[in-house]
């Protein structure tokens, strides 16, 4: 199917053409209609935003000479008399048009200085463009400014640049300056549907029909640039089919299927372990790779994220048709803004420990049931409130916590305010060295009720956090043979008990204090990583590779590294849930290991 490349056949060449640059072309078209025009302009943008196309319109607009005849009255140029032809041919003599990477030395400048030094020989001005032009040499920039101070009056120069930043002051100051922008998604993707529609008019264009999740695909892969957009629509129409719809998009540009990532996210989304491993095999057998899934997973839940956040105007952000908009707000319906900010987290981090893994795959699926397991903030901190209630009944409310319970204003206070009892820990008292009384006195506001069981006479129901670091104030240390040897200590646990290893990974190390190794996590790693079992476990492995015994200490998150930290230690029920899922027959196949007791 032979037809003309539609890059220049809808190349604009009028300003109304001018997709997402109405700010620039209405600011042009006012000064062409008063007459009152610039004499050097500077357009700035990212690539393919329509700079030099601007400069084009603006050179013919200038010179027509039906507009300097008064004949054609809008701003835009006639496109019709010889000066317009001329222009968009490339031939007329008044238009020079240079790029600012191939001529950049003090010669090229002098040269263009004398051309443009005459009376232009057809149209009103002479007009230079310069494309690049953060590109010249400092000299061809002290040549051109002189031109600049003292223009002729003929004279009218356009300066493109991709990089305003690295021009001179000077001239900068002697330009008018107009700032392209990005085109949003949905503008490009509709001026493409425009152009399918032009093309089924015109009898001799390209005939193909276009979809809208297509043409927002095309536009996503444009990355806001309108000429690589066309650009690459022309390289889909060229492979000839008559239809041109998402999937033929992907298979010629070289896009995944989105698909697996819809199935997967709604296995996660439902909470749904079994389904979530299913489906990320699924995409695993069909040949995709372990990393570019998990980058095809975040991009998922950023999706699902945006249209949680903005129902009405998260669209414009995606490269999704309209009926996969609705599917990706639906499956964030039943989640926090919050719990889908986790799910997004764990998804993008996933990546990083998969980098040098033989085994990447693996830490995908830890993640992915991390995420199909995850326990939302709001029901740990209902469990929380329960837990403090628990707590007061039993009277066991020993000096630590006597100051914290009037200061705190009620059990709510602790779900609204959870990022800011994520800080508490550090400041609360540990069983060995009970903190100073001001500084109880000041930060026990923020204590959450860790701090208070660590420091009570520990009932049996809390023996599990008692590893449970509640200062870092004693010297840690950390060097690069301390980080080595505790990959190799993950390494062993993972043969041991791959999940446990994903959680250590998880969490993060902090150093060598005293006889431990203290490890930075979040309260549900906590829940599972301080498990009697899973502990005795680390300490084998760090025995043997540390040649010492070392207990295993668990800090808190700084504040800060987790949205909503939902503190507390996790309540028996939701150890239990952990527990289970850890030994659950997902990944070990060891049997459902049942230690609710
Ligand atoms: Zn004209």
């Amino acid at each position: 199917m032979a037809h003309r490349a539609l890059t220049l056949k809808y190349r604009p060449q009028v300003f109304a053409d001018l997709i997402g640059q109405d700010h620039v072309s209405s600011v042009l078209a006012r000064a062409l209609e008063s007459g009152r025009v610039a004499h050097a302009f500077l357009f700035t943008g990212a690539r393919g935003v329509g700079k030099t196309t601007s400069a084009r319109i603006l050179a013919k607009a200038l010179n027509c000479e039906k507009r300097a005849a008064g004949v054609h009255k809008s701003a835009d140029p006639c496109n019709a008399c010889t000066s317009c032809v001329e222009i968009t041919t490339g031939v007329s003599l008044d238009v020079v048009e240079i790029d600012g990477a191939s001529n950049r030395g003090i010669d090229d400048v002098q040269n263009l200085r004398e051309k443009v030094r005459f009376a232009p020989t057809r149209g009103r001005y002479r007009i230079v463009i310069i494309d690049e032009v953060h590109q010249l040499s400092k000299d061809a920039f002290a040549a051109l400014l002189k031109t600049l101070e003292e223009p002729p009056a003929h004279l009218v120069f356009i300066f493109a640049t991709t990089d305003p930043q690295k021009l001179p002051d000077t001239i900068r100051s002697r330009t008018q300056r107009f700032d392209f922008a990005r085109v949003a998604l949905r503008k490009v993707a509709d001026r493409l549907l425009e152009i399918q529609r032009r093309e089924a008019a015109d009898a001799e264009g390209a005939q193909f029909t276009l979809t809208d999740g297509a043409a927002l695909l095309i536009a996503h892969k444009g990355e806001g640039s309108m000429r690589d957009s066309v650009s690459a629509l022309d390289q889909v129409v060229s492979a000839g089919e008559p239809e041109v719809n998402e999937e033929l998009v992907r298979r010629v540009i070289g896009i995944p299927d989105h698909e697996g990532f819809f199935r997967l996210g709604a296995a996660i989304t439902a909470r749904d372990p079994q389904a979530t491993l299913q489906e990320l095999h699924r995409a695993f057998e069909k040949g995709m790779d372990p990393r570019d899934l998990a980058e095809g997973l975040a991009d998922h839940f950023r999706g699902v994220l945006v249209m949680k956040v903005d129902p009405e105007r998260g669209g414009d952000l995606l490269a999704a048709s309209h009926e996969d908009l609705d599917r990706l707000r639906a499956q964030g319906e039943p989640w926090s803004e919050n719990d889908l900010l986790r799910l997004l987290r764990i998804a993008a981090e996933c990546l990083w420990p998969m980098r040098d893994s033989p085994q990447p795959i693996v830490h995908l699926e830890a993640a992915v049931l991390q995420m199909a397991t995850l326990e939302s903030a709001e029901s740990l901190a209902t469990l929380l409130e329960r837990l403090e209630a628990l707590e007061k009944r039993l009277g066991g409310a020993p000096a630590a916590s006597a100051g914290a319970a009037p200061a705190r204003p009620a059990g709510g206070a602790s779900a609204s305010r959870p990022a800011a009892s994520a800080q508490g820990p550090r400041a609360s008292a540990s069983p060995a060295r009970p903190a100073a009384p001001e500084a109880s006195a000041s930060r026990e506001r923020w204590s959450p009720p860790t701090a208070s069981l660590a420091s009570a006479p520990a009932p049996a129901s809390v023996a599990t956090t008692a590893t449970t670091v509640g200062s870092l104030d004693e010297a840690v240390e950390l060097d690069a043979a301390t980080e080595s040897r505790w990959k190799l200590t993950i390494t062993a646990v993972n043969g041991r008990k791959r999940m446990l290893g994903a959680f250590l990974e998880e969490s993060r190390l902090v150093g060598l204090a005293g006889g431990a190794l203290v490890l930075a996590m979040d309260d549900l790693h906590r829940a599972v990583v301080d498990a009697a079992e899973h502990r005795a476990i680390v300490r084998e492995e760090l025995a043997n590779v540390f040649g010492q015994p070392l207990e295993l200490k668990c800090a808190p998150l700084a504040a800060g590294q987790v949205p909503r930290r939902p503190s507390a230690a996790d309540v028996q029920p939701n150890i239990d849930r952990a527990i289970a899922y850890f030994d659950g027959e997902v990944l070990e196949r060891n049997g459902r290991g049942d230690r609710s007791t």
